[in-house]
Parts: C-alpha cells; sequence; structure tokens
C-alpha cells in the first residue's frame, strides 16, 4: 500500500457499499466516436439496489457521526434527492433515525409517492416536505434550515444527538471519499495499462468534482477533470468546490498539495431549463446508452453529464484516440419518480 493509501484509511469510515465498483469499456460507444470510453460503475456502490456517488460519502460521513456519538442524521435536498434517500439508507444500515427536509421544486402526489421519496417512506424516515410556495429556491433552502435548527433543539433536549449533513454531503469529510473514488479509478486504470486523459461527471453540490481534483492533484495526474452541472449556480461555486477539495485534504493529512479553481472544470452549458426539469439532449445520451450499451443513466444528473461529454466528443474539444472516463454517480430511480423528472423518455 502507497503512504497516500494508508494514510487515507486512517479517517474512519463505514462500509455502506460494494467496492471497487467495475471499470467498463464502451464498447460500441468507443467505436463510433474513435475514442477509448470508459464508464465507472458507482451505480453499483448499493448496499440496496440502488447505488451512487453518494453512498461514498456516507461512509465517511456516517463513520464521522459515529465517531461523535450521534444517534440522529438530519439532511436535506429536494423531494426527489438521491442523497437524501442514500442517508435515509445509510442511517438504517447504521441503526441511526433519519430526519429528512426535502423542498418540493417537482411536487409529489402524496396518494401516488413515487421513487426516492416513496424510498424514504418504505425506511421509515421522518420526511418534512418544504414547499415552495412562490419563494425561491435559496429561501426555502434558508426554511428547511431553520426547521430542522428547531427539530435540532428539541431533539437534544430530550437527550439525542444529531448529525447534520448539508445538502448533497457536500464538505470535506464527504468529499474526501472521492480521493479515495479517484485512487480507485486510477489502480484499476493502472491494471489495464492505461492512461486517462479526460474524467467527466455530472455535478451538483459540487462535492464529487471536489474530490476528484484532490484526488488528481494528490496524485500528480495530468487528467483533465470535467464537471458538467445539472443545474444553474451563483457566481461562488467554483470557489466553494476548491475550498470542499482543500478541505478534503486537509481532513485525511495531506496539505502537501492544494486545489485551485484552474485544476477543473464547471461546464454550464448542458443542464437545460434548470435541475429536475428534462432536457432534449439528456434523453437523447439516456436512450443512446441504453441502446447502445445496455446501461441506464437518469434524467436528472447522468443523462445531462453523457450529453456533456458526447458534445465534447462530437465537437472535437476531446481529440480522438483520447481516453475518457464518464463516472457513472447513479441516479436511476429518477427513471421511476413523476414525469415532470422523468421527460418523454418512453417517446
Ligand atoms: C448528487 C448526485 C450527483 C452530483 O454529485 P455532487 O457531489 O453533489 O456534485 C451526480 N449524480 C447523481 C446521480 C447524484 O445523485
Amino acid at each position: 500500500m502507497s503512504d497516500y493509501h494508508k494514510t487515507l484509511f486512517q479517517v474512519p469510515k463505514v462500509s455502506l457499499g460494494f467496492f471497487p465498483t467495475p471499470l467498463q469499456r464502451l464498447n460500441r460507444l468507443s467505436d463510433r466516436f474513435g475514442c477509448e470510453i470508459y464508464i465507472k460503475r458507482d451505480d453499483f456502490t448499493g448496499r440496496s439496489l440502488f447505488g451512487g456517488n453518494k453512498v461514498r460519502k456516507l461512509e465517511y460521513l456516517m463513520a464521522d457521526a459515529a465517531a461523535k456519538g450521534c444517534d440522529t442524521v438530519i439532511t436535506y435536498g429536494a423531494t426527489q434527492s438521491n442523497h437524501a434517500m442514500e442517508t435515509v439508507t445509510a442511517a438504517r444500515i447504521c441503526g441511526l433515525k433519519p430526519i429528512v427536509y426535502l423542498h418540493s421544486l417537482v411536487e409529489p402526489d402524496p396518494e401516488d409517492l413515487r421513487a426516492n421519496l416513496l424510498l424514504d417512506h418504505i425506511y421509515g424516515a421522518e420526511v418534512h416536505i418544504v414547499p415552495l410556495n412562490g419563494s425561491t429556491l435559496e429561501e426555502t433552502k434558508e426554511r428547511s434550515q431553520s426547521l430542522a435548527r428547531e427539530r435540532i433543539a428539541e431533539l437534544e433536549s430530550q437527550g439525542h444527538k444529531c448529525y447534520n449533513i448539508p445538502g448533497g454531503g457536500f464538505n470535506g469529510v464527504g468529499a474526501a471519499a472521492y480521493i479515495a473514488g479517484y485512487q480507485e479509478l486510477s489502480s484499476q486504470l493502472e491494471k489495464l495499462g492505461i492512461s486517462m486523459q479526460y474524467l467527466f461527471s455530472a455535478c451538483g453540490s459540487g462535492g464529487t468534482l471536489a474530490g476528484l481534483a484532490a484526488g488528481k492533484k494528490l496524485l500528480g495526474s495530468q487528467t483533465e477533470v470535467i464537471g458538467i452541472q445539472s443545474g444553474k449556480k451563483d457566481s461562488g461555486y467554483k470557489a466553494r468546490i476548491a475550498k470542499t477539495a482543500n478541505d478534503a485534504l486537509d481532513y485525511i493529512g495531506q496539505t502537501q498539495v492544494s486545489v485551485s479553481e484552474d485544476d477543473f472544470i464547471c461546464d454550464d452549458r448542458y443542464y437545460g431549463e434548470g435541475y429536475e426539469i428534462p432536457s432534449e439532449k439528456s434523453t437523447a445520451a439516456i436512450k443512446l446508452l441504453a441502446r447502445q450499451e445496455g446501461i441506464l443513466l437518469d434524467p436528472v444528473y447522468t443523462g445531462k453529464g453523457f450529453s456533456g461529454m458526447i458534445d465534447y466528443l462530437e465537437n472535437g474539444a476531446v481529440p480522438k484516440g483520447s481516453t475518457v472516463v464518464f463516472l457513472h454517480t447513479g441516479g436511476t430511480t429518477a427513471l421511476f419518480s413523476e414525469h415532470k423528472i422523468v421527460g418523454p423518455l418512453a417517446e
């Protein structure tokens, strides 16, 4: 084991999934685009049927919760949030009480709960739906936070200890998981005797990208790390990701390297009209990968991410002959969510 590997494993971690996840070559798409295209199957991290990038992050976050003696876990997201559902799953695996505050960007039908929101209920999580009611997403997220603060105060007055996880698991502890994820992918590529020039991932909170950028710096790799955004972000987005990457390096005690905004790309050209709104290119990308390779993507994140990668392959931004990896971050439960989110996939 490298020194780096040993140090990383000194931070606490619980086992929630199956690792290493498979790395597969996309044979037909490699032929079609004249590149070596691989897919890293982090949709298979699961312990339940449904994996994704949040399982990696939660191995570190839940261990931190346990180390701090918490018995309750609280987190946030949209009603169909993968992060919220994976947190609820992780809490049940670890024997902690799950509480989620979910903003209803897409209004759920209480008589016909779908996908992740249905799973949250099967797991018996304490679910709080926070409607937008005409306010902005930012205002609604703040309302979720203040409702949660009240609930935490109430629980702590009853002797409970709460672990508060930000939306997306976006902090240094969660992002540290993708330093390990980057290392796992690098050693798989090394075994195959290949090196990747480009690594694509869908990005939301940016924690996964933060970990990947930190992993790249730590290994001294020259790979171009490209995040394809799943929604609109403010101008501080990249700075927050770089800071979180450095927090992750700090958390694992590797401060000899640091991440700047030049170490990764955030591309905002592929989310279409917005988060949880299907885009034409994403719908086409989902059908393409399903029909060419028998692999499913989701309409909210990976479909948009994959559509961005296809555009890079088609427009020459990725030169012919390059080796490219797409990180499949999961989320396929969204295929069974509200039609507004799924879009025209059946057509
Ligand atoms: C959360 C999520 C992402 C984005 O990951 P971040 O670390 O929040 O940027 C990508 N894909 C899927 C399926 C997700 O659930």
